[in-house]
């Protein structure tokens, strides 16, 4: 090869024409080449597209967590408004930020168009491994063409909300971003709702969580506060005492009974003061959105069901 690139070398000097020459000489297919890089051009005829689309092909892809969820999940080609419902759909089983170890792993099925590496539609079922527990999820699209995650069970991903966390008589004293307080003798917003009840009636969690804090504060007396799923976080104060178990680190579920009314605190009579605050804004607990119960019935349930025992299996590989 050195003679041969010598002679191109000193060819080249000649002129830009016998560049041109050599160059077209150097390129022209030769049979066979010990030259690695070269491929020879191929022009593939023209296939007429088809008639109706192919069916798509059903795949299964994993990676592994390194950093985020968001990274893993933008890693598999799931777009930014999907990476958001996923977290909302785990996050009753996983707490992103906590419960998420490097070497975790997250699984998704698609159905693809055939040919096609990537997907616009949201993946059909994903798993999320986070170390010795997988935690599934299952795309629904409803009858109207609109989609939602849920657990193979069909219950809905999304976390249920009770509107009220006791059997009260009455509001006492509504939620106001500024009224007269009749304790403290003071101009002050009241973050919460007043729901009268005697001393002892049961307090329930209004939906899962993490108890943040159980003891007393100035004010609240005798006060849980709780991390529900993502953006809610509650606050039940002025009770008698705490329900058994109750500690702060731990869990509850919708509905626990975590204390008992009372009037600790700045409390005027026997009533819960209740909080529910959205990404820590306190909001109106009567008015506040909630997130329903959207459990799958009836025929849309046993589609479903049919559904989710085929991608399972397509997960379980
Ligand atoms: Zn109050």
């Amino acid at each position: 090869m050195p003679g041969k690139a010598g002679r191109l070398l000193f060819t080249c000097a000649i002129g830009s024409i016998c560049t041109v020459v050599i160059c077209n000489a150097l390129h022209r297919p030769t049979a066979p080449s010990a030259d690695k890089d070269y491929t020879p051009a191929v022009s593939l005829p023209q296939r007429a597209a088809p008639k109706t689309p192919p069916a798509p092909t059903r795949t299964t892809e994993s990676a592994t967590v390194d950093e985020t969820f968001s990274d893993a999940a933008q890693s598999l080609g799931i777009d930014q408004g999907t990476i958001a419902t996923l977290t909302e759909a785990f996050a009753s089983n996983v707490d992103m930020r906590r419960d998420l170890r490097k070497g975790d792993t997250l699984s998704v099925v698609y159905d693809r168009p055939q040919g096609s590496a990537t997907a616009d539609d949201p993946p059909l079922a994903v798993r999320l491994t986070t170390g010795s527990s997988s935690h599934d999820v299952f795309l629904y699209r409803d009858p109207n063409g609109e989609t939602r995650y849920y657990a193979k069970d069909g219950k809905s991903t999304k976390p249920a909300f009770s509107r009220y966390p006791v059997a009260f008589t009455r509001v006492s004293s509504d939620f106001s971003l500024r009224r007269f307080d009749p304790v403290v003798h003071r101009w002050q917003s009241h973050d919460g709702v007043d729901l009268a009840a005697p001393i002892g009636t049961p307090v329930h969690a209004t939906a899962q969580g993490k108890v943040t804090f159980v003891g007393r504060q100035t004010g609240y007396g005798k006060v849980v506060m709780l991390e529900n799923p993502p953006p809610y976080s509650t606050v039940y104060a002025h009770l008698s005492r705490f329900a058994k178990g109750i500690r702060t680190g731990g869990t509850v579920q919708r509905g626990q009974v975590i204390g008992y009314v009372g009037e600790t605190g700045w409390a005027t009579g026997p009533h819960l003061h209740y909080e529910v605050h959205v990404d820590d804004v306190a909001m109106d607990p009567l008015t506040v959105d909630l997130p329903g119960d959207d459990r799958l019935h009836g025929e849309e349930r046993q589609r479903f069901a049919r559904e989710a025992e085929a991608l399972s299996a397509e997960l379980n590989g």
